[in-house]
């Protein structure tokens, strides 16, 4: 039995169309795949309708939380899509690129730099606004000769004086909502350092206390030696170990089913889940 936990479609940045993502699945030769896209379940009904006989979609996303200013994904398994504080949650990690950019135009603002937001909207135009529009509003003001010069510690940099930080969930919270959806938690590559900077293991400690139930291994981004800690790690905490691909279809070199998780372990987070059931296959449209 051949089981990859972690894939993303077009939902989310992945290449593969939900329904091309089952398809490809099927023919990978897996027997359950889930579909994890960052933030969000609007691939589901897709995969469901496409699903191959022979193949389990397992329901999910990918949450992007963030911890004492360290980034992090928390892969969620089995939830209720329709529970609404998780479904208000992941909304507002999505739609905050519009919030974010007026706090940025806010504390402008109060730095006395006479940006509007309407000029804003307008350079972003019909892109989905970010910090670039904001930069660039500030070279029309000639408050900066170039939107290089407005990614400085005076202005819009990580950290800068105009900076406002994205929304992301704190783990904590990620595993509260998604364990009062019904839903089960693994933390997703949690050793990534070429990344960025990643968790300590007391954090994770902290977070196995908390109710999170299992870590992500087997996964690229870790090496050997990783793995072996990681798996270490994990039978210290009682913590349940998955392997997946990540895949991206042609964003990512991974392919499916390149890592895969011990059916044991999925028919343990099968049991613990009571959001939603995997989808058995029955024939695809
Ligand atoms: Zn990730
Ligand atoms: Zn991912």
């Amino acid at each position: 039995m051949r089981i990859d936990l972690h894939c993303h479609s077009t939902a989310s940045d992945g290449t593969d169309t939900p329904a091309e993502l089952v398809r490809n699945a099927a023919a990978a030769g897996l027997d359950v795949v889930a579909l994890t896209d960052h933030d969000t379940t609007r691939g589901h009904a897709e995969a469901i309708a496409a699903l191959p006989s022979g193949l389990t979609l397992v329901t999910g996303a990918e949450l992007s939380c963030r911890i004492g200013g360290v980034g992090m994904h928390m892969l969620a398994y089995l939830f209720d899509p329709e529970e609404p504080a998780l479904l208000a949650e992941r909304e507002l990690v999505r739609d905050d690129r519009v919030p974010r950019a007026r706090a940025m135009v806010a504390k402008l603002n109060e730095l006395g730099v006479p940006v509007a937001w309407e000029q804003v909207a307008r350079i972003a135009g019909e892109g989905s606004v970010g910090r670039p529009h904001v930069a660039a509003a500030l070279v029309e003001l000639g408050v900066v000769p170039t939107v290089g010069d407005a990614f400085t510690q005076d202005w819009l940099a990580d950290g800068g004086r105009a900076y406002a930080e994205k929304h992301e969930t704190d783990p904590f919270e990620a595993i509260r909502l998604v364990k009062g959806a019904g839903g089960v938690t693994v933390f997703a590559h949690p050793a990534a350092d070429k990344r960025g900077r990643t968790v300590p293991e007391s954090v994770i400690a902290e977070l196995s206390a908390a109710g999170l139930d299992g870590i992500e291994v087997d996964h690229m981004d870790h090496d050997a030696d990783t793995r072996g800690r990681l798996r270490g790690l994990a039978k210290d905490l009682g913590l349940l170990v998955t392997g997946s691909s990540d895949y991206h279809g042609s964003r990512k070199t991974c392919e499916l089913g390149e890592y895969t998780t011990d059916p044991e372990v999925y028919a343990e987070i099968t049991r613990r889940a009571t959001g939603a059931f995997p989808v058995p296959g029955t024939g695809g449209a």
